[in-house]
């Protein structure tokens, strides 16, 4: 499916996808590589289109750079949504990439389903014991989130300076265009 302005084309993804073969949707938000965002009542509207039979993985990897303005709360769509599946990861804002761990969020119908095909001993106790501490540590989230902001703004000022086009990021990266001055050798 091709992206419109580096981001999800829900739409599209909604007119092409009603199929009978179609079985589940991946929407990362913020998206990687490009660090676009989508609006929670619009991923709400896309929620409400898609057939039931049809599971949704909103990827949210990046959630927790998300100024409190673009929150939105997809717990609650969990809830009435039995085809959602929310997936968070501590290899962001929570800094514990080395530990390999990450959670998801769905109704038992899903939750079953993944736990019947995931691999035995597939997150250590340590790395559990690391996560359980992490999600209370809200000073080291803002910490994380603030260093992020911080730095995003370096970048883009800089880009700006250097009149470098970018694609504006909600993660912790951004997608720049390399302006080159020449052409580069074509093989
Ligand atoms: C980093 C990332 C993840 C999670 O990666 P793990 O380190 O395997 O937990 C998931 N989705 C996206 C889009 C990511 O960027």
């Amino acid at each position: 499916m091709p992206a419109v302005k580096f981001g999800h084309d829900l739409d599209a993804m909604l007119a092409a996808m009603i199929t009978d073969d179609t079985r589940l949707i991946f929407v990362a938000n913020p998206n990687n590589p490009t660090g676009t965002f989508i609006e929670g009542p619009k991923l709400e509207a896309f929620l409400d289109e898609v057939p039931r039979h049809v599971a949704v993985v909103l990827d949210e990897a990046y959630t927790e750079y998300l100024p409190a303005e673009k929150r939105y709360d997809s717990i609650e769509w969990v809830r009435r949504y039995p085809n959602l599946l929310v997936s968070r990861t501590f290899s962001k804002a929570f800094g514990l990439a080395g530990l390999r761990v990450g959670f998801a969020i769905a109704q038992p119908e899903l939750t079953d389903l993944l736990n019947r095909l995931r691999q035995p001993f597939n997150v250590n106790t340590l790395a559990q014991a690391a996560a359980i501490a992490a999600l209370n540590d809200k000073a080291f989230l803002e910490k994380s989130a603030a260093l992020n902001a911080q730095g995003y703004r370096r970048l883009i000022e800089a880009f700006d300076k250097l009149g470098l086009e970018y694609v504006p990021s909600d993660g912790n990266f951004v997608l720049v265009r390399w302006a080159t001055t020449t052409q580069p050798a074509t093989a």
